[in-house]
């Protein structure tokens, strides 16, 4: 029991357990003058509560609180003043406090556990006053107030008030008693198709006259016994227990979808007043589930489970095309893990449906700027749905879960009409803000898509041209000609079309030739490193390229910081969006104000300051088909081969490499995205071969078919020729090391042997392999190790630059070998490269 629902039940137990009211119910009759009725209420001091009964539900009102709205004011006596009657009083539900539920169980309550206490009068005298809607007062025995209350709140608890029908709360409670006393059972759960469609094109008015017909409908087709129910919105369901046979189930649900197809007749009131009856055609779905026919009534999960299975036979009935009749089966249970995840999904859909339906969702608006200013020209609506329980959830679990149950088609009409509507109230002419709305691939497909857009403009009465319509890459590719067929339709009523998230879809820049596109909008994740990955900048410059030699604007997604929106000014971006500029929000004044004025929301800094990645890069861009034709060059190629664009577009990139280094090159466009650089030789302008590094990536289309070949290449001729110079010098120490005269050695710090000459070899009779496995202490005389050890120490620790010691080592064949030894130090200690160089002199 909630605090709430204590309280009022320790307020109604603090009248006193009535039990058989002695005193009998004293009517007042209704024409009784005002001065009698503020007499009585005066003088009658047991009255603690007045139950308004009239027009309106029935209301329980404090007696100090109805002697306040007589009055006017709190206290008794003063209501004598006032000379209000009942009549004055404004419509009770809207101004008297009691909250029917609470009152209700409370009422319920106390009169199911009234003890029969004969003869026991209550020591205060308990009543009510009984107010009338046309003004009067009568007195009535608590009891008798009780019971009426109690029956009508009870009804209302269980009942759906639109239809009369019993509602959900009734078939649990019918299930559950089933379930206890192992009766079998039947249920069938109905679901109306296209209902929705009734309330939005001829009102909820029509829609509630349907729903009440098809009631109707439906208690004449069942029996008396059966519970027909109405589980809210356009389902119901119907219970039969006892003997009912699965052949009468269906045949009855199969009754119930022909009665569901038979018109309904509804009538209308015009703008004139004139009424008009119509007929609408709706249809139902209907799964049907039942209990074992032995009748034992127990089933895992108990009889409440009956709804669950009856939901997912009907939700089956939707899946094969509305208007049939589908039994449950165990298949159609998800398996255990699923379960959890279906309900939650199932009852996500159902409270989206709901939101949908009942206008709960919200538009926010993120301004679209122009490029370079940041101005604000137009915004892009983004649907929003807060759930009442489950909170805020983000449109990427909303969007997608709408678009497997088909209400994408009720959610995008919704956006449509409410963004065209609020993009006209903020401007109705042609110049005001565009507003972009995003359609799903599903909305796309069906032919209704054009009427719906020309129906929301014409509502609206805001121009096709400031009407964007985004749809996704992804889309477009399922059905290429379809889809472009549907877009030109759309675009002949003069709204424009964008390509949504370009770049994440595996379509190539060759598609936006096929599609009537006004508009590029390039993918955040392109934009993310736009100012920091010379590959993401080439690629957005390409699409800028494509996109403008088809006439067509390039839109950047997703931009949130001044660097991106200066490298895309850079690159020739026309327009914006992102949290640079302005996040997405409601409708606001100041929303309102910067698109009227145009406001500019975010500028980047001086690009002069920051010079932009592409044009201080010395990167040569190219990019190849599949058979490595060149066709685009960047004009840094000038630069780094000596060739300009024009020169190289329609020749073969294998053919400007080193013959050697084609292998290597042609390796390395075969892993579609290989970020380690090729280093290789590229023949110059002048005849000569440039050294090269360059990075390749593939791309390729939905079926792995090699769609382009991009390269980035970087002259690294000095880098590599300095290391080459490195080599050969490294050869030549190599060589005077090897035949110096004397004894030498290359140590690590530690002492371990890296190289060792002939001469040393020699010397201590193991060669250069032997010598890799030891140490330098290995070799020395046992008695000598401290003292070298001590001197090394100083070497080590950079006190000193060479060393001279005398000392021991010891001949692989055991004999004792006197020799003079310098050390020196080569390397940096700091960096871990430190080797010892040690010259050795026999003594
Ligand atoms: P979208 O069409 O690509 O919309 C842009 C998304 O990027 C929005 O996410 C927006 O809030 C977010 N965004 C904008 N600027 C920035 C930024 O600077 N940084 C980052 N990180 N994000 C930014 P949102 O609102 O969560 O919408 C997600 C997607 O849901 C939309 O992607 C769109 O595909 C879909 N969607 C939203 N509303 C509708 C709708 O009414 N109908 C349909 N069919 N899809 C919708
Ligand atoms: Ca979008
Ligand atoms: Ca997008």
């Amino acid at each position: 029991m909630t605090a709430e629902l204590a309280q009022d039940h320790a307020a109604f137990a603090g009248l006193g357990t009535v039990g058989e009211l002695s005193s009998p119910v004293r009517t007042v009759p209704a024409a009784l003058p005002a001065a009698a009725l503020d007499e009585m209420f005066r003088l009658d001091d047991g009255l603690r509560w007045v139950a308004l009964v009239g027009a309106g539900d029935p209301v329980l009102v404090e007696r100090s609180r109805f002697a306040m709205l007589m009055s006017g004011r709190l206290g008794y006596g003063r209501l004598l003043h006032g000379r209000r009657q009942l009549a004055d009083l404004p419509h009770p539900p809207t101004i008297l406090v009691a909250d029917d539920t609470p009152v209700a169980l409370a009422a319920a309550t106390l009169i199911q556990e009234r003890p029969v206490r004969s003869g026991h009068a209550p020591d205060r005298r308990e009543g009510f006053l009984v107010g009338d809607a046309a003004g009067g007062l009568r007195a009535a025995a608590v009891s008798a107030v009780f019971e009426r209350l109690a029956t009508y709140f009870a009804h209302q608890a269980t009942h759906d008030p639109m239809t009369g029908l019993p509602n959900r709360l009734q078939l649990m409670q019918r299930l559950a008693d089933a379930g206890r006393t192992g009766h079998s059972a039947v249920l069938l759960y109905i679901d109306l198709d296209r209902f929705k469609d009734v309330n939005d094109l001829h009102g909820h008015a029509a829609g509630d006259q349907v729903l009440a017909q098809f009631a109707d409908r439906l208690r004449r087709q069942c029996r008396a016994d059966d519970l027909v129910t109405r589980l809210g919105g356009d389902e119901f369901a119907v219970l039969g227990t006892g003997a009912v046979s699965a052949e009468h189930a269906g045949a009855l649900a199969e009754r119930l979808v022909l009665e569901a197809a038979v018109p309904f007749t509804v009538t209308r009131v015009d703008d004139q007043g004139q009424v008009n009856e119509l007929a609408v055609q709706i249809g139902a779905s209907i799964g049907v589930a039942h209990t074992a026919t032995d009748g034992s009534g127990s089933q895992p999960g108990g009889l409440e489970a009956l709804l669950t299975q009856a939901d997912l036979a009907m939700y089956r009935a939707k899946q094969h095309g509305r208007g049939r009749v589908e039994h449950f089966e165990p298949q159609l249970l998800p398996s255990a893990a699923d379960t959890a995840a279906t309900m939650t999904q199932r009852s996500m859909e159902r409270r989206l449906r709901a939101a949908i339906d009942e206008d709960a969702l919200t538009l926010h608006f993120q301004p679209v700027v122009a490029l370079p200013g940041g101005r604000a020209e137009g915004v892009e609506a983004l649907a929003r749905w807060t759930d009442p329980d489950l909170g805020v959830v983000p449109p990427d679990q909303f969007i997608p879960l709408a678009e497997r149950t088909g209400l994408i088609l009720d959610l995008g009409r919704w956006v449509l009409d409410a963004a065209c509507r609020q993009g006209a109230a903020w401007d109705p002419g042609p110049d005001g803000p565009t507003v972009a709305v995003n359609v799903s691939p599903i909305e796309i497909a069906q032919p209704g898509i054009v009427a719906q857009v020309a129906h929301a403009l014409a509502a609206s009465g805001l121009p096709a041209s400031r009407l964007c319509l985004e749809v996704t890459e992804t889309a477009a590719i399922e059905d290429l000609a379809v889809t472009a067929q549907r877009l030109r339709e759309l675009a002949d009523l003069g709204v424009r079309i964008a390509l949504d998230d370009f770049g994440t879809g595996h379509s190539s820049l060759t598609m936006l030739r096929e599609l009537p596109v006004d508009i590029v909008k390039i993918d955040r994740s392109f934009v993310r490193q736009v100012a920091t990955n010379v590959t993401d900048a080439v690629l957005v410059r390409l699409v800028i390229d494509t996109a403008h030699s088809l006439g067509m604007t390039v839109c950047a997604e997703g931009v949130e910081e001044a660097a991106q929106a200066e490298q895309l000014v850079a690159l020739g971006c026309d327009t914006a969006q992102g949290w640079f500029y302005a996040r997405p929000a409601p409708t606001s004044p100041h929303l309102a104000w910067a698109l009227r004025s145009k406001q500019e929301l975010g500028t980047p800094g001086d690009p002069t300051t920051a010079p932009p990645l592409l044009s201080g890069s010395d990167e040569m861009v190219l990019v190849s088909d599949a058979t490595r034709v060149i066709t685009y060059a960047s004009a840094t190629s000038t630069q780094v081969l000596g060739r300009s664009p024009a020169d190289l577009v329609g020749t073969i990139t294998l053919d400007l490499l080193h013959d050697d280094d084609r292998p290597a090159a042609a390796a390395a466009a075969i892993g579609s995205h290989n970020r380690k650089p090729l280093v290789h030789r590229a023949r110059h302008g002048d005849g000569s071969y440039r050294w090269l590094s360059t990075t390749v990536t593939v791309v390729v289309d939905d079926c792995g078919m090699v769609t382009s070949i991009l390269s980035l290449s970087r002259d690294v001729t000095e880098v590599v020729q300095a290391r080459q110079a490195l080599e050969r010098s490294q050869q030549q120490f190599r060589l005077a090391f090897d035949r110096a005269p004397i004894g030498m050695t290359l140590t690590r710090i530690d002492g371990t042997f890296v190289l060792a000459n002939a001469a040393f070899e020699r010397l201590v009779g193991r060669t250069d392999a032997e010598l890799s496995a030891l140490r330098v202490d290995d070799i020395t005389h046992p008695d000598d190790r401290r003292a070298d050890e001590s001197n090394l120490a100083e070497v080590r620790s950079g006190a000193s630059c060479v060393h001279h010691i005398d000392k021991r080592y010891v001949h692989a064949d055991g004999t004792v070998l006197p020799v003079s030894v310098s050390t020196s130090l080569a390397g940096h200690l700091d960096d871990g490269t430190a080797y010892l160089v040690a010259h050795v002199l026999e003594r």
